[in-house]
Parts: structure tokens; C-alpha cells; sequence
């Protein structure tokens, strides 16, 4: 059974689990930056509890974002899902119109003013090689594909995940490929060759986890984008080798700031939004 935190809670993000999320104090900058008296909390909701906090959400909130395990899982349970969220097979911000649920997903988004903030890399005919295909890279690499990216190499562990995901994609102008991780030679060809590695698998969440591929095949990557927030083997090796690299915080921002946009219909103040994420994560 969900309640309401407060009155004025009128947003959240669920997860499972969701209590390290600093989501709430990113978000919440926001709506004080634009003056609005909504707050944004968080809700443990697992997966046999989806169904029953989504007709809590319908009744009591003005929208909210998702995180593991829910993006795919929403899907079925919302009113109208927004073409690129279904093309993503991920959702992760709902907005309340009217007692109507519409998904939508902005991580796509959030990774690609990522890339551009970070090394001005535009994906239109750029080369990009993916490592992991998993959720994260699920729900971004569509955006690749949409934006006219000229290749796509897609490395993973497991390898028929990683061509199952090329397939999905395929049809459009983006040249796609599946390795698996231990494809040493073609993996190093493929990254020398990119104009950027986006490192979306979570080898790295925990201290001490191996590196998603053997790091010398990275050697001459152009740039490295690595999702997790904090310091990882792979950051670690590219500042050691002069290689320009960002950490997941600058997706995490962005996808937040549209979220707060298709919320609000207000600019989102991305300054105060950045300031907010850093406290909270540099306080973990
Ligand atoms: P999933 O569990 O869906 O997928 C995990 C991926 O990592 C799979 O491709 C898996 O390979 C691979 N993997 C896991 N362990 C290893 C290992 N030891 N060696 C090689 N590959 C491994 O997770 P998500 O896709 O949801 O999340 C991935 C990462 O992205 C997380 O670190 C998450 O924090 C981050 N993230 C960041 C966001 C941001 O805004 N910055 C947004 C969303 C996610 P296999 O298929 O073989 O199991």
C-alpha cells in the first residue's frame, strides 16, 4: 500500500532498489530554482508491486521517473508510451495528464547532451562502440541509430545479448555489429577506430569489480564515456593515458532536466540541478 510523503510530494522516482537514488535532490533543486512548491520523493516499489503503484501514481501524482528493474515493465502498465520509449523498450519518466499515464524516456536524451558537453561529439556519422546490452544500453543506443550515427559496435559479455540488441536496431543508416568481450582484436579495431567508447555495463558498480573488457583494448580510444557516477578501473585507466574521459553524472543530469521539462513545461535550471547532483553524490 503507497501513501503520499507529503501534500506537496507530488513526484518521485521508484526503484528496487532506489534508497541510493539522488535523484530527489537533483530534482528537487529544480522545482525550488523554479519557484514551484512540488516536491520530489522516492518510493521502494519492487516488481509485483508495480501494478499496484502505478494506479497510486494515476490517482495521487504528477508524474515520476523509473529506474531498475521497472523501464521495460512499465511499458504494458501505462496509457500511451512515446514512440522512442517504445522503439527503447524502456521508460523512465511518466507524466499524469489528466488521470492519463504517458511514458516517455529521456536517458537517450541525457546520454547524447552528455557526449556533446563532455568531448563536442555530435552522433550524426560519428562511430561508436558500445560496451554492455543491458538496460542502459538498451534504452540509449536507439538514440544512435535515430540520429544517424555511422557505426555502432555493440561489445558484451554475454554475446547474444549484444547481437540480439544490433538486430532490434537494425534497418536504419547505422552500420551495426555484435562482439562478444573476449573478441580482443576486432574489439581493439573497432575502438581505434571510434570517435567515442561508451562504457554502459555495471562492471564497476562495486570496488574491486573487473573491467568489463581487458582495458589495454582501450588504449587508443579517442574519448570514454563511462555510466557510473564514481571513479571506475576504466576512468582510472583513461586519465592515466591521456584519453578524455566523463563519468556518468553529466547523463544522469540531463536525462533529470527533461524529465523536469516534459513534467513542467518550464526550462529546467540545469546549473542549480548540477550543483544539487554533485553534493549528493560527493557526499556518498
Ligand atoms: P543491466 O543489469 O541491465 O546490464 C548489465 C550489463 O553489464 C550487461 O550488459 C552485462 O553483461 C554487463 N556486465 C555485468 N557485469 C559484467 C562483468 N563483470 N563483465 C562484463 N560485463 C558485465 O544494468 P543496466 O544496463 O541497467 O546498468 C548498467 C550501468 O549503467 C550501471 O552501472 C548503471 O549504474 C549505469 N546507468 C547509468 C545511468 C546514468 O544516467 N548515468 C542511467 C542508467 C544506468 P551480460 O549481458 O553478459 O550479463
Amino acid at each position: 500500500m503507497f501513501t503520499l510523503e507529503n501534500s506537496n510530494t507530488l513526484y518521485a522516482v521508484i526503484g528496487d532498489p532506489v534508497a541510493h537514488s539522488v535523484s530527489p535532490a537533483m530534482q528537487n533543486a529544480a522545482f525550488t530554482a523554479a519557484n514551484l512548491s512540488e516536491r520530489y520523493g522516492k518510493y521502494h516499489v519492487k516488481p509485483d508491486e508495480l501494478p499496484e503503484f502505478v494506479e497510486f501514481a494515476r490517482k495521487n501524482l504528477k508524474g515520476f521517473n523509473a529506474t531498475v528493474p521497472h523501464k521495460a515493465a512499465l511499458i504494458a502498465l501505462l496509457d500511451e508510451i512515446a514512440p522512442a520509449a517504445l522503439a527503447a523498450n524502456s521508460v523512465n519518466t511518466v507524466i499524469n495528464r489528466n488521470g492519463k499515464l504517458y511514458g516517455d524516456s529521456t536517458d537517450g536524451y541525457g546520454l547524447e547532451t552528455a557526449l556533446f558537453e563532455a568531448f563536442k561529439l555530435k552522433i550524426a556519422n560519428s562511430k561508436i562502440v558500445m560496451l554492455g546490452a543491458g538496460g542502459a544500453a538498451q534504452a540509449t543506443a536507439f538514440e544512435f541509430v535515430e540520429r544517424k550515427a555511422a557505426r555502432l559496435t555493440i561489445v558484451n559479455r554475454t554475446r547474444s545479448k549484444a547481437e540480439a540488441l544490433a538486430e532490434h536496431l537494425a534497418g536504419k543508416a547505422t552500420l551495426l555489429s555484435a562482439l562478444g568481450n573476449d573478441e580482443k582484436s576486432l574489439i581493439e579495431a573497432a575502438v581505434a577506430e571510434a570517435d567515442v567508447v561508451i562504457q554502459a555495463t555495471s562492471a564497476g558498480l562495486r570496488a574491486g569489480d573487473a573491467p568489463p573488457v581487458e582495458l589495454e583494448l582501450l588504449k587508443n580510444a579517442k574519448a570514454i564515456f563511462d555510466m557510473i557516477y564514481h571513479p571506475t578501473e576504466v576512468q582510472l585507466f583513461a586519465r592515466a593515458n591521456d584519453i578524455p574521459c566523463a563519468d556518468g553524472r553529466g547523463m544522469l543530469l540531463h536525462q533529470g532536466a527533461r524529465s523536469f521539462e516534459l513534467w513542467t513545461g518550464l526550462t529546467a535550471d540545469v546549473k542549480a540541478m548540477r550543483q544539487a547532483l554533485d553534493q549528493a553524490l560527493d557526499n556518498k
